[in-house]
């Protein structure tokens, strides 16, 4: 006797890298009797871009390679497994489609070039169907009060469009079983040696430890809203530069989708009526808003998010200048507060939003240097990089983008007067400047040619006035 065949799915984890409100995962295990959970570490991720960087750097290998550990762990507490491969996705899937006889493919929407390339290639070379969900945004497209290609380009337009109106979608009842067929392999999680990188030296002391993984997103969740209550203070420390709690460091998690903005949504709503309901609460949702709004520039604008004239395709003629260039990004332009945010950002991977805006400034505005190679540094560097986000607020920086405001510039040293009034920030990312600055009763943040052994700006920029 011939035993019929189950009807079995892939669930393609992308983005997406959790089982709580997930719903690739969960239209897939409700329609079919079995699913086969896969990772794969697709071999484009790891090559090297155009300005020389590997598109992944050590610090966000890292902290995936922990993501996906943690999700094989969650998978099989629920009887699950999780097929790890690495290659290159059209060919894993096509050859796991047709060896297991599945009948669809489940996977997460993405939105960008690189992502959409892939999907195309995978829809091309498997002969079941493609099931795409949308699931890395607060607000649902289909519950946006108009269509993507109606989205305002200035976010406050869409907020106050979408923020009162727009219904947050409840979370989906947890997933108790997952049935996978019996013969799958346990192939080994590829480490940073097989990925063609080498470990970095992770400066635990001085940024938030992160780790990657779900169970480590909601930790840090717990941590910030439930034992610190750090989120009742989010809106005045945000602009913050120091330590593990000036915002909520979510991002990571959020941008390997190990946590989705609908579940932070509703604790808030929970720690509002538990705690406390103020501005900050309303802050951090607010913020969110800005992370979807980006990936809804992105579907609209498509590929001109990548373009030198951006998402208004200005006809701007950047410059390029190695020499200035390498000196920017390894924290060596003479301007303690870029360099100082550039070393967090070496050394660790993580910057603070605050740096994030003026070291973008710097280079674009003071140096005049193409945004796109800045862009893809973070690209490579960042332990939180979402395509999305980065590009979008790069465009944003270079006046390409959302910003209603066209001559916005970060006068570097006004900044950091403002927000590292007491260098604090600075003399923990430049040791040896705050020896000098003693030794010389200089203000870090004035530095000048006394400072033999920090160099003079390399350019004079309009900070310097
Ligand atoms: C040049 C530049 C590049 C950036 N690149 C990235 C990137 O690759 N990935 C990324 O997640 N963020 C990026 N950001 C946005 C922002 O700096 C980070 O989201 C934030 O610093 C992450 O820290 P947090 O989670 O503690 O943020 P919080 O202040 O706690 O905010 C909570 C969440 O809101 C979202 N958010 C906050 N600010 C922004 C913003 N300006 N744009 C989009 N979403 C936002 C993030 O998801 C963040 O995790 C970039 C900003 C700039 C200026």
């Amino acid at each position: 006797m011939v035993l019929p065949l189950m009807s079995t799915a892939i669930v393609w984890f992308r983005n997406d890298l959790r089982l709580r409100h997930n719903a690739v995962l969960y239209k897939a295990i409700n329609r079919h009797e079995q699913v086969i959970p896969v990772y794969i570490f697709d071999n484009h991720y790891f090559e090297t871009n155009e300005f020389g960087f590997k598109k992944t750097g050590p610090f966000r290998a890292k902290f995936l390679i922990e993501a996906v550990a943690d999700l094989r762990r969650n998978l099989e507490s629920f009887g699950g497994q999780l097929l790890v491969e690495k290659g290159d996705s059209a060919t894993v899937l096509k050859t796991l489609s047709q060896q297991y006889h599945v009948e669809a493919i489940y996977a997460q929407k993405e939105v960008c070039a690189e992502e959409l390339a892939i999907e195309q290639a995978v829809t091309k070379s498997v002969s079941c169907p493609l099931d795409f969900t949308w699931t890395s945004t607060l607000l649902q497209p289909e519950n946006l009060p108009l269509s993507i290609a109606e989205l305002p380009d200035i976010f406050t337009d869409f907020r106050k469009k979408c923020e009162k109106y727009v219904p947050i979608e409840t979370e989906l009842k947890p997933i108790n079983a997952i049935k996978c067929p019996e013969n799958i392999p346990h192939h080994e999680i590829p480490d940073l040696n097989a990925l063609g990188l080498e470990e970095p030296e992770v400066d635990t002391e001085r940024i938030l430890d992160f780790k990657g993984g779900e169970t480590e997103a909601w930790n840090r969740l717990n941590q910030y809203f439930w034992q610190s209550e750090e989120l009742s203070k989010y809106k005045h420390k945000r602009n913050g530069l120091l330590g593990a709690d000036y915002s909520s460091k979510f991002s990571p998690w959020l941008a390997l989708g190990c946590i989705s903005p609908v579940s932070i949504y509703h604790e808030v709503k929970r720690f509002e009526k538990r705690i406390i309901k103020n501005e900050s609460t309303y802050w951090l949702v607010f913020e969110l808003l800005w992370h979807d709004y980006f990936r809804f520039v992105c579907a609209k604008y498509g590929n001109m998010i990548f373009w030198p004239g951006g998402i208004r395709n200005e006809k701007i003629k950047w410059k390029w200048n190695a020499e200035l260039f390498e000196k920017w990004r390894l924290g060596q332009t003479g301007v303690p507060f870029v360099d100082a945010n550039m070393k967090e950002l070496l050394q660790t991977g993580f910057m603070s939003n605050r740096g994030r805006q003026n070291v973008a400034s710097f280079l674009v505005k003071d140096l005049g240097i193409d945004w796109r190679a800045g862009a893809s540094w973070f690209e490579s560097q960042l332990i939180d990089y979402d395509v999305c986000s980065n590009y979008g607020n790069w465009n944003y920086i270079a006046g390409i983008g959302n910003d209603p405001r066209d001559e916005r510039y970060f006068n570097v040293v006004w900044q950091a007067k403002k927000y590292d009034a007491n260098a604090a920030f600075i003399k923990t990312w430049l040791p040896a400047l705050e020896h000098l600055c003693a030794e010389h009763a200089i203000e870090p943040w004035k530095t000048n040619d006394k400072l033999m052994h920090y160099p003079k700006p390399i350019v004079q920029g309009r900070f310097m006035k």
